[in-house]
This record gives C-alpha cells, sequence and structure tokens, in this order.
C-alpha cells in the first residue's frame, strides 16, 4: 500500500470530479473543514458552467474543466468576471492530463456513468490515490482498471458507503483466504415491499424521493430497481477479488449497517454509521489518519431497531440480472451498464415505464451474449453496441404495450 504525498506546503491537493453533484459536495464540504492539510485543486463539471463557477468562487481551486466543449468561453469568462485565478480548461482530453499531471495527489471519481471512465483510468494509470464513487467504471472496465491501478502503485479507497465499509473492516484480515464472505446491504429503496405488478405506474419522482439516502437522479433510480445493488456486488467482485457466491445482499431498511464482512473463524466485522456520504469520503481523503467529517456519531438506543430481510428478485430482477452478467463476464457487465444507464435517462424523461428498465437490460443481455472482453477497445464497443440496442428498443411499441 502506498502513502500518499502531500506537496511542500504539506497540502494534499485534491481533484474533484462531477464537483457540482451530490457527492461532489459533500467532498467539498469535507475539504473545506481542513484548510491546512486538503484542497480542492481541481473541480471538474459535466455542462453546469453555473454551478462550477460558483463552486470555484468558494473553493478557489487552480483549474476548472467543463466536459463540454460548448461551454468553455462561458467558464472562462465567467472565472474572469469573478476576479478569479482559476484556469479554465474543457473537454475530456484536458481532465484526463490534469487529473494525470502534477496538479493533484488525490482524486474523487464521481462523474455519474460510463462518462467517468476515461478520467477515473488515467488517475488510476497515473498513480493517484482514487477515492472510488463512480462504481460504472468499475462494472464497464473493472479488471483493466484494477490492473491499471496495482501497475502504478495507485491505492483505490472505495467511497461507495458498503466498499468503504468492506474496506475498513478488511484491515483485520491477513490474507484472502481469511474472508469466508462479505455483505452488502441495501435500503431496498422507496419501494420496498411491494409486489412486482405494484410498480407499473411509478412515477420518475417517486422513484428519486429516496428514504435514506439523498443523491443523484441516476443512482437514486437505480437504488429503487435494486440495479444499484448489483452494479455494487460486480464493483466489491473487483474492488476485493471474490469471486459471486463469496458476496451476499441483505436488505437493511434503517441504512446504518453498511457492510459486513465474515471470516473463516465466525467473526464477523461491520461497519456502523449514519447514512452521510461524507464519512466514506473522509477516510478516503484521510486514509490512513482519521479526519472530523461533519457527521454525528450512531446513537443507537436513538435510532432503535435494526432490520434484515432478503431482497425481492421477483419484483426487483435487476440485481440478478447484475448477478448473471457478472457470471458470464467478458463484454456482459458492460452490456448491463450501458444497457440500464439508457433505460434510467429513458425512464426519468417519461419515456419508459418502471417495469421496462429490467425489461430492457435484460432483453439487451439476450441479444449482446457476451464475448472476451480483450481490451478497452472491446469494452467500449460493447458499451456502444448495447446503447444504440437500447435506443432502438426506446423507440420501438413493444416495450411501451
Ligand atoms: P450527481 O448526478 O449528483 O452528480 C454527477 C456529476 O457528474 C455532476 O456534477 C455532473 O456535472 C458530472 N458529470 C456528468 N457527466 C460528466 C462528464 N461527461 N464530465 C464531467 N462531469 C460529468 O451524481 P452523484 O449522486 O454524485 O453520483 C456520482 C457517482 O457516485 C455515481 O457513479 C454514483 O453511482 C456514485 N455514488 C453516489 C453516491 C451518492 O450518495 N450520491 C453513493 C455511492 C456512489
Ligand atoms: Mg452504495
Amino acid at each position: 500500500m502506498t502513502a500518499v504525498s502531500a506537496n511542500a506546503s504539506g497540502l494534499r491537493e485534491v481533484a474533484v470530479l462531477g464537483a457540482p453533484g451530490s457527492i461532489g459536495a459533500s467532498a467539498l464540504d469535507v475539504i473545506a473543514r481542513h484548510p491546512g492539510r486538503l484542497r480542492a485543486s481541481v473541480l471538474a463539471a459535466g455542462s453546469n458552467v453555473d454551478a462550477l463557477l460558483a463552486l470555484c468562487a468558494a473553493h478557489r481551486p487552480a483549474h476548472a474543466v467543463i466536459s463540454d466543449e460548448n461551454r468553455f468561453v462561458a467558464l472562462r469568462d465567467g472565472l474572469r468576471a469573478a476576479g478569479l485565478d482559476t484556469q479554465a480548461h474543457a473537454g475530456g482530453r484536458a481532465l484526463d492530463e490534469l487529473v494525470s499531471g502534477d496538479a493533484c495527489e488525490s482524486v474523487v471519481a464521481a462523474i455519474v456513468g460510463a462518462a467517468g471512465l476515461s478520467s477515473t483510468l488515467a488517475a488510476a494509470r497515473a498513480g493517484k490515490r482514487l477515492l472510488l464513487a463512480n462504481k460504472e467504471s468499475l462494472v464497464l472496465a473493472g479488471e483493466l482498471l484494477v490492473a491499471a491501478a496495482h501497475a502504478a502503485n495507485a491505492e483505490i479507497v472505495p467511497v461507495d458507503s458498503e466498499h468503504n465499509a468492506v474496506f475498513q473492516c478488511l484491515r483485520s484480515r491477513q490474507t484472502q483466504g481469511d474472508v469466508r464472505r462479505i455483505v452488502l446491504t441495501a435500503s431496498g429503496g422507496p419501494f420496498r415491499g411491494r409486489k412486482r405488478d405494484a410498480l407499473a405506474d411509478i412515477t420518475p419522482a417517486q422513484a428519486v424521493a429516496h428514504p435514506k439516502w439523498s443523491m443523484g437522479p441516476k443512482i437514486s433510480v437505480d437504488s429503487a430497481t435494486l440495479m444499484n445493488k448489483g452494479l455494487e456486488v460486480i464493483e466489491a467482485h473487483h474492488l476485493f477479488g471474490l469471486p459471486g457466491r463469496q458476496i451476499d445482499v441483505l436488505v437493511h431498511p434503517q441504512s446504518l449497517v453498511h457492510a459486513l464482512v465474515e471470516f473463516i473463524d465466525g467473526s464477523t466485522l461491520a461497519q456502523l454509521g449514519l447514512p452521510d456520504m461524507r464519512t466514506a469520503l473522509a477516510v478516503g481523503l484521510g486514509w490512513p489518519e482519521r479526519i472530523e467529517s461533519g457527521v454525528a456519531g450512531l446513537d443507537l438506543l436513538a435510532q432503535g431497531k435494526l432490520e434484515f430481510e432478503p431482497p425481492d428478485l421477483e419484483a426487483f430482477p435487476c440485481l440478478r440480472l447484475a448477478r448473471q452478467a457478472m457470471d458470464a463476464g467478458g463484454t456482459a457487465p458492460a452490456v448491463l451498464n450501458a444497457a440500464n444507464e439508457e433505460a434510467v435517462s429513458a425512464f426519468l424523461q417519461g419515456r419508459i415505464g418502471f417495469l421496462a428498465i429490467p425489461a430492457l437490460v435484460e432483453d439487451a443481455l439476450a441479444a449482446l451474449p457476451a464475448t472476451p472482453a480483450i481490451s478497452l477497445d472491446a469494452l467500449l464497443a460493447a458499451d456502444a453496441q448495447a446503447r444504440s440496442f437500447a435506443h432502438q428498443r426506446i423507440a420501438s411499441p413493444a416495450l411501451h404495450a
């Protein structure tokens, strides 16, 4: 394991990718609590220049990047007008270069979707500490990403809450063989307890209203379909090198136990905490030291009960589909992820119903059988094929019948 260096002034410089998003805001909140120790040196956003400018005014990074190249002039002029000496950049390549260069030691990878793969890979290849929230990049290209991080001695600290919990619990392990299984918990989402036929008329507003976590729209829908947990099983498989049969899922509606690790001697360690992503981000930003996150401790007496139940795979088939894709291997997880991204986007736009999300993913997996994932190009080609398959299905009347 590598220790993350700080620059000569003792400040650790951090790039926050997806800065205006939910994880970005939590990361910047923790960073701002440690002005002598942490600095947001690079802020990156997709296309929302106004949000990025506001964050630049608050955090005064050295660099700001907008992925949408058409927004470059607005960013540059906005920075000037605000009297900031933050340098403006645009486009994916500029982002990859900044992430790889001297402007940061740590990278918070919190872009949503496969759009985050390139910058996440760039950070891994450059040996940065990678605070990995962008689970889709692991689902799409897990082997490549983990191998790139390993080759460059880049430390991945997962900031997905369950994986961050496993990361913490695994500190008391000597070898891989010490672990019998890990258990990822799931809140069950806003529709826990409903049967399949009570899900047909779900609206986007209902689906994004998560009972426990406040998150961006895509992951909120994924939580409602249980695809989020499916993506997380694949994420755990890559991060911790465990086969699917050693990764279990338990529904835990209170979202206070984030994951459990069972060892071969019968011990089970769990990590608990309030459902607030700043804890996981503080672990990533400070590790191996513990730093303040702004999150209160857990008062179990006030919280009352901790409940657990099995996931309902009949009502929420996405978890089963994700396991199926993981077992098929090769390009199948890339197809699963891309079809899901397109289906969720169409659902959020009101173009397809809630139950069409798993239907579309299932059809894409059947129509595009797994081939070996020999290269990044092969994975990106599978991603593109699945998106074009999804576009056709979304436009077809059969999906809406
Ligand atoms: P969000 O929708 O709130 O934010 C996404 C961010 O990505 C936005 O800032 C947007 O500007 C940026 N973005 C989108 N496309 C981009 C592009 N091409 N280039 C640069 N930036 C781009 O989403 P979120 O909830 O913060 O989730 C971000 C990631 O973290 C997702 O992969 C999600 O699965 C993961 N995650 C989130 C949470 C959570 O609590 N929100 C928890 C675990 C994991
Ligand atoms: Mg999670």
